[in-house]
């Protein structure tokens, strides 16, 4: 079973991921928790290229180093990548696959926030993947506002690129999540840890069920 996590920078998606794996393995399944981009080696190196740019860390590239055609390609290799080498496999091992982002983040992203159309970014990433779609998506849904004061760590070239465009992402995430309610559940993120958490136990075990 393929879950994915997504939302904008700082609603949670790495605690609430952890969550679910602690859980999934205390009900005897094997967890391949992973994220994108950098799940792979490939992956990483992409990983550096995209959040610190061409001059590496310290030259403060800034966004307009990388093209938004070539932005999205980058991230549609590490999807391709990361799909080959551990989600596919993973999946055929019988694992609950639980990833940090996939594909929606690239439309949210590149096409939501960088002005690519949606239907180009989307191909592309179909493309890349084979076509492969998570069974279920939690998309962790806040003010970007919040979300982002909650970020501990240092803002990489994504995170930087300012209030207008973390806006349209989340807007972009919610236009998702409507367009595919089978897929999608949106949860208030800025709910306390335990109850975002208690929101996606829930919605688990009826998947599990079914
Ligand atoms: O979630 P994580 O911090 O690992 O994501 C790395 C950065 O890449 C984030 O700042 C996120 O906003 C950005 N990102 C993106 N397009 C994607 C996936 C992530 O711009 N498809
Ligand atoms: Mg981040």
């Amino acid at each position: 079973i393929f879950i994915s996590f997504e939302g904008v920078d700082g609603v949670g998606k790495t605690t609430q991921v952890e969550r679910l794996r602690g859980y999934a393995e205390s009900l005897g399944r094997e967890v391949m928790v992973t994220r994108e981009p950098g799940g792979t080696p490939l992956g990483s190196a992409i990983r550096r290229l995209l959040l610190h740019g061409v001059g590496g860390q310290g030259d403060a590239p800034g966004a307009a180093d990388i093209a938004p055609r070539a932005e999205a390609l980058l991230f549609a290799a590490d999807r391709a990548q990361h799909v080959a080498e551990v989600i596919r496999p993973s999946l055929e091992h019988g694992s609950v696959v639980i990833t940090d982002r996939y594909l929606d983040s690239s439309l949210a992203y590149q096409a939501g926030g960088r002005e690519l159309t949606a239907a180009e970014v989307r191909n592309l990433s179909l493309w890349a993947t084979g076509g492969l779609l998570p069974r279920r998506t939690y998309l962790l849904d806040m003010d970007p506002a919040l979300s982002h004061a909650r970020l501990k760590c240092d803002e990489d070239r994504m995170e930087s690129a300012g209030d207008a465009f973390q806006r349209r992402t989340r807007a972009a995430f919610l236009d998702l999540a409507g367009r595919e309610p089978d897929r999608f559940r949106v949860i208030d993120a800025s709910q306390g840890i335990e109850a975002v958490w208690g929101a996606i136990k829930a919605d688990f075990d009826q998947l599990l069920g079914e």
